[in-house]
């Protein structure tokens, strides 16, 4: 046993944040979290996360930020070599089909059907043409312009976001 089998010991390994007064896994509704903390004690507990990482008072650094997005990133990557198109796409089109798929999750990309078939066809206009139709109302319509224009180009963006 070493200092960290101890703290794993004590504190657990939790992969999804959790309240760490009630131990409950947190469940997101507007403005806060619902635990199972008592509502009329007015304590509260810590947003924690991992092994005892509380989320609440110490957050992550960047280093970890960029450890999860690798993972992210792989698993997209992963998920989009199942399409027969995306092996064929130069860097610029991977990485628009690796941030969108990140953005809407792997089960979302599947549903954009036209977006796919303009993709295995390689016609990157109507591909583009696609994703501004399937996400007109998206929350974040200048990512979604941005990756478009990639698709289109096959230019990595200029300029600030
Ligand atoms: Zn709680």
């Amino acid at each position: 046993m070493d200092v960290f089998d101890l703290l794993e010991r004590h504190e657990g390994l939790r992969l999804k944040p959790y309240c760490d007064r009630c131990g409950t896994e947190l469940i997101p509704r507007p403005g806060s979290y619902i635990c199972s903390c008592d509502p009329f004690d007015q304590k509260t507990g810590n947003i924690t996360i991992g092994i005892g990482r509380n989320l609440s008072a110490d957050g992550i650094v960047a280093y970890e930020a960029r450890v999860l997005l690798g993972k992210d990133v792989t698993f997209a990557r992963a998920h989009l070599t199942n399409w027969g198109f995306f092996n064929n796409l130069d860097e610029v089109r991977q990485a628009a089909c690796i941030d969108l798929c990140c953005n809407v999750g792997r089960a979302g990309f599947d549903e954009f059907r036209d977006l796919i078939a303009d993709l295995q066809a390689g016609e990157y206009q109507d591909a583009a043409a696609s994703l501004r139709n399937s996400l007109a109302d998206h929350e974040e319509p200048r990512r979604i312009d941005e990756l478009a224009t990639m698709l289109e180009t096959g230019q990595w963006p200029a300029g600030a976001f």
